[in-house]
């Protein structure tokens, strides 16, 4: 008998009807003998609407504690329907918080991390051959605090849970039959991959294509985890998130992620002098500011511009730290940009070949898109454009790249 966890995303579970048709999927999955854990997340829209109401009540950045201890209540909606729509269909379940499994996590809220997962009260419930329904994104502290895992969080969920559990094989249900080229609603030309490597995953994770959280990916690759993205709604094997690289090693580019969070600041005319970048960066990373691309250019007269990105929900914030850094330093002024978006091709094939970077740039001038940054890795390639440019660009890279081709 094989033990499977199922995950079920926000759109898989927005209505009752559709929490009636996942029921329907896991008694098909348990009338063939298996073992079945369920990770479902809030209906579609829920989080959102809980983190609006939190900000209408605390104008200033809400209280991390309580903001967990609300968004935590949106997966159990879901998990007490599921089980009760289990139950209807004569199929036994039982449901659990976070919590209630001990999903111990740190306590950094609103983006905790797992430490450990208690498997014992799982372990018994299946045992007596019942479902077991748990709350996504949430965890629990070492002081009982309610936690949360960051958006997109039950999907780390449910590869920890199938790490725990020694799960056969780990499928994440969603809106998308698999993961495309590129995302599908961006480009419609998109082509589902029936593989991907985790290196890649991993990359498109973190490059911005939301279809599984980063920490998902990481946590599967480290353990090896049999991990497959599917639709909730149509029948189909998915997509393989795989070690294997035969089959891709033969595309150059595998696929087109983007980033529509990303927002661009620059000091210009800083004092050319040993410790700079410290002294622009700590006071940004003092204020738990993430930074992501980073480029410095030396100028004629000695000085030099420096030009990084943050999540634009930290635009404003960092751009208050850095005019007082502009004060101390005796530089230039400092300017931004919020309507940019990072675009970035991946593939592991890129490892061995040569002249991919300018390929990717002259499809873009050839479309008039000025490129404003660029950033560069083994297996990726990364530019800064205007955001009115993001679909343009997509579309034109998708193309060039033949990727709506199979490579074989
Ligand atoms: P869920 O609520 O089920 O967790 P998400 O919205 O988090 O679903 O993820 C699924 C979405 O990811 C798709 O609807 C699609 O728009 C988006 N997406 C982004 N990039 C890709 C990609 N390369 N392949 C498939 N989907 C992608
Ligand atoms: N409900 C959470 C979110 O919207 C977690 C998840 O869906 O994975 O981010
Ligand atoms: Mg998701």
């Amino acid at each position: 008998m094989a033990v499977f966890v199922y995950k079920f995303g926000g759109t898989s579970v927005d209505s009752v009807e559709r929490i009636k048709a996942v029921a329907e999927k896991i008694k098909q999955a348990r009338d063939q003998g298996d073992d079945i854990v369920a990770v479902v997340s809030a209906m579609s829209g829920e989080t959102n609407r809980l983190t609006s109401l939190a900000k209408e009540m605390q104008q200033q950045q809400p209280i991390d504690r309580e903001m967990d201890v609300l968004l935590s209540t949106g997966e159990q909606v879901t998990i007490s329907l599921l089980s009760m729509a289990l139950i209807d269909l004569g199929c036994p379940a039982c449901s659990y918080t976070g919590g209630q499994v001990r999903i111990l996590t740190d306590s950094m809220h609103t983006k905790a991390r797992i430490r450990e997962i208690d498997d014992k009260n799982i372990k018994a419930d299946l045992g007596k051959g019942n479902v077991v329904v748990v709350a996504g994104f949430q965890g629990i502290d070492d002081k009982g605090n309610i936690t949360t895992l960051g958006r997109g969080g039950s999907d780390t969920t449910a590869v920890a849970l199938a790490v725990a559990l020694k799960a056969d094989e780990c499928h994440i249900y969603t809106d998308v039959d698999g993961v495309y080229t590129t995302d599908p609603r961006v480009e419609p030309k998109a082509r589902r991959l029936e593989k991907i490597t985790f290196e890649e995953m991993l990359e498109m994770a973190s490059l911005g294509s939301k279809v599984l959280q980063i920490r998902a990916v990481e946590f599967a690759g480290k353990y090896n985890v049999a991990l497959r993205v599917l639709s909730s709604f149509k029948e189909g094997g998915g997509t393989l998130i795989t070690y294997e690289e035969s089959q891709m090693e033969r595309a150059l580019v595998s696929a087109i992620a983007f980033n529509r969070d990303e927002a661009k600041l620059t000091i210009t005319g800083v004092p050319d002098l040993p410790g700079v970048a410290s002294k622009i960066l700590c006071p940004i990373a003092d204020k738990n500011i993430e930074v992501d691309m980073i480029i410095q250019n030396i100028a004629a007269d000695s000085t030099t511009d420096f030009t990084f990105t943050v999540h634009r929900n930290d635009y404003q914030k960092s751009k208050e730290v850095l005019k007082q850094v502009c004060r101390d330093l005796g530089a230039k002024q400092v300017t931004g940009d919020d309507s940019i978006v990072k675009i970035s091709i991946v593939g592991v094939g890129m490892r061995s070949h040569a002249g991919i970077a300018s390929n990717m740039f002259k499809v873009l001038a050839d479309e008039g898109i000025n490129i404003r940054m660029i950033s560069t890795s083994e297996i990726k390639i990364s530019v800064v454009v205007d955001e009115k440019y993001l679909e343009l660009s997509v579309r034109a890279l998708h193309e060039a790249f033949g990727l709506e081709k199979e490579n074989v």
